[in-house]
């Protein structure tokens, strides 16, 4: 370990920064959300990130999703090294493909066929098109705060609280682009039946992650996807559940099986590839059926269905469906435990925490709460988050990057893990504590 932990950290992001946009390959990694230097990461094992200069972290990130057992779980590992043997890519089709198709639709009651793709973000541009093209309509309603991927039709900025038409939220998204995706706060279904009561002849889809995962964690309020089923059904509009994140994350077969809502079209990513570049997006049969080459609506990718990451994702999917329920109620306890323990700290030193929760999946806001959307997530105290996070880099408990992400855990966290995150997090809190008294005795801060 150097001296300096934040020497070789520093120094590798302004080699990087010389030859890559803010010295990362997806911009969240960068830190901007919290401020400092990022960890360059050289390995991992288990619940643990190695970074480059030998520091070990307990990991919240998990990749952002796709790791459910921890980082090199066995059977992945085996499954990845068998179907290196035979190449990395064919661009012919394979039976293994149809053998990870046929449990994601038997996973999925929603879901008759699939389509392969390489990423959340082709799944889910893919799924509009296929809902346009079966509707023959060209407007979609989207949520305030929910990320569907970095495809212009989705690049949509926060309306001001009132659904509004969509303003692109990116330079380079023209105007035109995105004048055909409506905007809702996500758990505001009145603003979508006013959408559908205006322009419900024009509405081709609805997206929505069920449990919204990318403004931290937003769960839906009761009714609220089950009225977006409704409103879909009344009016013949598609309903697709993005799923990227809570596909088999919350529950084997995803959020629609928690909730029992029963989605046009899903998107799938993250877990479903096992750690390697995989997505998918399926639905009911006379849908899917209209995609190239059984119908006209195009979608290809040189790189859909590689046999690495079937290999991968299938091996992780059939080691979660092994474990029967076991996996899920192992995820549900620890992180029940994590969340009550973060709860009983902010309490014992008065400070205003609300934590959201499904499973593995885990929101944390400095606000009393309750956190319904996006403006609720904009009114905690990020200042608060930012301080926080680096004080647990700090003690090696490396959370998410930014408030608006959310935090994995993994069947690798034990109560090892635990112990050390609620420790790092109640010595952070009593900080934050400190100076809160310290800035209240100070009527001018510094
Ligand atoms: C991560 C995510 C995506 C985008 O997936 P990529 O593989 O990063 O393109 C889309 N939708 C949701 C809900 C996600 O969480």
């Amino acid at each position: 370990m150097s001296p300096d932990p934040g020497a070789s950290n520093r120094s590798a992001i302004e080699r990087g920064a010389r030859v890559m946009p803010g010295g990362v390959s997806s911009p969240m990694r960068a830190f901007r959300g919290v401020g400092g230097t990022p960890v360059f990461v050289r390995s991992a094992h288990g619940a643990y990130l190695v970074a480059e200069d030998g520091r070990e972290y307990v990991d919240y990130i998990c990749s952002y999703g796709p790791h459910i057992f921890g980082h090199r779980p066995a059977p992945v590992i085996a499954a990845i090294e068998r179907a290196l043997a035979a190449t990395t890519t064919f661009g012919a089709p394979t039976v293994a493909e149809i053998e990870l198709a046929e449990t994601l639709c038997s996973a999925f009651a929603a879901m008759d066929m699939v389509r392969l793709v390489s990423s959340g973000t082709e799944a889910t541009m893919s799924a509009l098109r296929l809902a346009r093209a079966a509707t023959g309509r060209a407007r979609v309603v989207k949520f305030t705060g929910c990320y569907h991927g970095h495809a212009d039709a989705f690049l949509v900025a926060a309306g001001s609280g009132a659904a509004t038409l969509g303003v692109p939220s990116s330079p380079g998204v023209p105007a035109a682009v995105v004048a055909d995706t409506l905007l809702a706060d996500y758990n505001n279904l009145d603003a979508v039946t006013r959408l559908f009561a205006q322009q419900g002849e024009d509405i081709a889809a609805v997206i929505v992650e069920p449990i919204a995962g990318n403004m931290g964690l937003v769960p839906p309020i009761p009714g609220f996807l089950a009225g977006l089923r409704a409103l879909c059904d009344a009016h013949g509009a598609v309903l697709i559940f993005d799923e990227v994140m809570t596909g088999f994350r919350v529950a084997w077969g995803g959020a629609q099986n928690l909730f029992a809502i029963e989605p046009d079209l899903t998107t799938l990513g993250k877990v479903i590839g096992g750690g390697l570049p995989l997505a998918a997006y399926g639905g009911r049969r006379e849908l899917m059926e209209r995609i190239a080459p059984a119908g006209p609506v195009y979608q290809a990718g040189t790189l859909s269905g590689n046999p690495l990451a079937v290999a991968a994702g299938h091996a992780q999917l059939q080691a979660l469906r092994a474990d029967d329920q076991a996996a899920y109620d192992h995820l549900e306890q620890t992180g029940a435990r994590l969340a009550a323990g973060l709860e009983a700290s902010a309490r014992s030193h008065g400070i205003a925490l609300t934590i959201s929760r499904f499973g593995s999946m885990m929101g944390l806001f400095f606000t009393a709460g309750p956190v319904r959307n996006l403006a609720d997530v904009d009114a905690s105290d990020r200042q608060r988050f930012a301080r926080v996070f680096h004080r647990m880099l700090a003690a090696g408990v490396h959370l998410p990057p930014s408030p608006y992400e959310t935090l994995f855990l993994t069947i690798a966290h034990g109560r090892a893990e635990i112990d050390h995150t609620l420790e790092a997090f109640d010595r952070a809190l009593a900080s934050e504590a400190a100076s809160d008294d310290a800035s209240e005795e100070c009527p001018h801060p510094p």
